[in-house]
């Protein structure tokens, strides 16, 4: 198979006509071969923008709405297709594919749909004036994305982009294209205004750099990693770009004493394990208190040791293989510093050889280790895969203590039998996301974003829809 960028509604070869070989990370085989943008392409594709932009940004809202609705329809009815090739490109398992990534593709469609729908008109009165605030698109937007959720991260930014009448530049990560490339396919099918949605594929040093750099592009949205995330910024803000960065985690799942433990160890080793660690959302770091730590240990190990981890094309599959083998590399690497820094490993902690067709796959063991400092390298940095750590804390205080320690601030989790604890624990943890007694909770109208290292801006509900619109208010005076 070979993907072209998708510009001005047509299916157009890179202009240097250089493509990348794309792999199945569970076969080690080539499933592909996608465009390797430059700067040309990345032009061409904002001109296309630029053109639809009168067209589409002039539609009432209410027709924009119509448009995100059939995009949702058409979407749906290809989510089979949606979760096979996600599956393929990340070696993630076909149920999670299915249950996560296909569904909230075709829903983040229809909730901005609605949310759009239902959005209130402000208006500020004074004794003597009305101010009037009204919305006007942002412009040609660039949006960037990363390969562990990527039609669901990209829908994301792409719905509430259309809604309020922006034309969008896009590049899916290089890792991840193929689910791109079906939506525009389904944008064909259901004739969508030519110009409004453009994919450029390629590398993020050429494509995804020169979004960043093209002085008509307006508005950068963006998710990755931090490192990636300091580029972007350097580049766009002086440029008085509007910035979203949504970027890296090291999240702590926290288990205080009271906790219901079997339901606490179930909640730990999903929110450490999902997508083999793969979300940004990850609880890499499980704090337990120190009087019911052998108890809850011993229940998160069986949890683990419950998980089936193999092929990602069987249903009845857990964990599948990570991204590719270079990330198996780093992931590995990680565990042999852990052992290096005076960590044991509980359970897993290997490379897994698997039979055809998955035996080249990039497969590693969900792996807990103990026994790590809290400010060990291995506890702190973001490693992006199935390795979590376990730590002993004795007062809530300290739990606090250990769960801000990192530079990241993304999400986290705290598992109590009382609520309220649980809520003013919570609120003392620097993060943007922050769950009780559950994991990775979703209500898309609340705010979805990181402090510290872990980005700038909220992205969800109306955090999106300001974002992708340029505010203005009108003071009108009364006599
Ligand atoms: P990267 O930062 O490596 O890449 C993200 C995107 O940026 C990719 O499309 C990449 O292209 C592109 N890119 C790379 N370099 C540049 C550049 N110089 N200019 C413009 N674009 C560039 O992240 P990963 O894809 O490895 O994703 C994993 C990271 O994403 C983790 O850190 C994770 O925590 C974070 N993440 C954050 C989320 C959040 O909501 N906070 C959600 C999901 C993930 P290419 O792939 O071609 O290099």
């Amino acid at each position: 198979m070979q993907i072209e960028n998708f510009i001005g509604g047509e299916f157009i070869a890179p202009l240097k006509k250089n493509y990348l070989e794309n792999l199945n990370p569970a076969t080690g085989k080539i499933t592909s071969k996608i465009p390797s943008s430059t700067k040309e392409d990345v032009e061409m594709a904002v001109k296309a923008a630029q053109n639809a932009l009168p067209n589409w940004s002039q539609l009432s809202i209410d027709e924009r709405i119509i448009w995100l609705r059939k995009i949702a329809n058409a979407l749906e009815s290809r989510k089979e297709d949606v979760a096979a090739l996600e599956s393929m490109d990340t070696g993630k398992p076909i149920s999670l594919a299915k249950r996560v990534d296909a569904a909230r593709s075709v829903s983040n469609f229809e909730f901005f749909a609605e949310h759009a729908e239902n959005l209130i008109e402000l208006n500020y009165k004074m004794s003597d004036a009305t101010n009037y605030v009204t919305r006007k698109p942002v412009g040609v937007v660039g949006l960037i994305t990363p390969w562990n959720l990527p039609l669901y991260l990209l829908t994301w930014k792409i719905a509430p982009a259309l809604v309020m009448g922006n034309t969008i530049v896009a590049k899916p990560s290089e890792m991840t294209p193929l689910t791109a490339n079906l939506l525009c396919e389904i944008l064909t099918s259901i004739e969508f205004p030519e110009g409004v949605i453009n994919i450029v594929h390629g590398l993020g040093p050429s494509a995804g750099q020169s979004i960043l750099e093209h002085p008509n592009i307006k508005a950068i949205s963006f998710t990755g990693g931090t490192a990636t995330g300091k580029i972007v910024a350097q580049t766009a803000a002086p440029m008085f770009k509007k910035l979203s960065l949504e970027l890296g985690g090291k999240n702590a799942t926290i288990i205080l004493d009271d906790a219901d433990l079997p339901n606490a160890a179930k909640g730990a080793a999903r929110a450490a394990f999902t997508n083999s660690g793969q979300v940004c959302l990850c609880g890499s770091r499980i704090l337990v208190a120190d009087n019911i730590y052998d108890e809850f240990v011993t229940l998160l190990i069986n949890e683990v040791e419950s998980m089936t981890i193999g092929n990602p094309s069987d249903e009845n599959t857990d964990i599948g293989s990570v991204i590719s083998s270079e990330h198996m590399e780093k992931v590995l690497s990680y565990i042999e510093l852990a052992k290096q820094e005076g960590g044991k490993i509980s359970v897993g902690g290997s490379k897994l050889t698997l039979p055809p067709p998955n035996a080249d796959g990039a497969f590693i063991e969900p792996t807990l280790i103990e026994g790590l400092a809290i400010d060990s390298r291995c506890a702190t940095e973001e490693i992006f895969g199935p390795v979590a750590s376990i730590h002993r804390f004795i007062t809530d205080d300290e739990a606090i203590e250990m769960a801000n320690i990192t530079e990241y601030g993304l999400a986290g989790s705290v598992w109590t039998s009382n609520p309220t604890r649980g809520k003013s624990v919570a609120e003392r943890i620097d993060s943007g996301i922050l769950w009780v007694n559950t994991w990775l909770h979703r209500d898309l109208r609340t705010p979805f974003g990181g402090v510290k290292s872990s980005g700038v801006g909220r992205e969800g509900g109306d955090w999106s829809l300001n974002f992708f619109s340029e505010l203005s208010n009108i003071c009108v005076k009364e006599e």
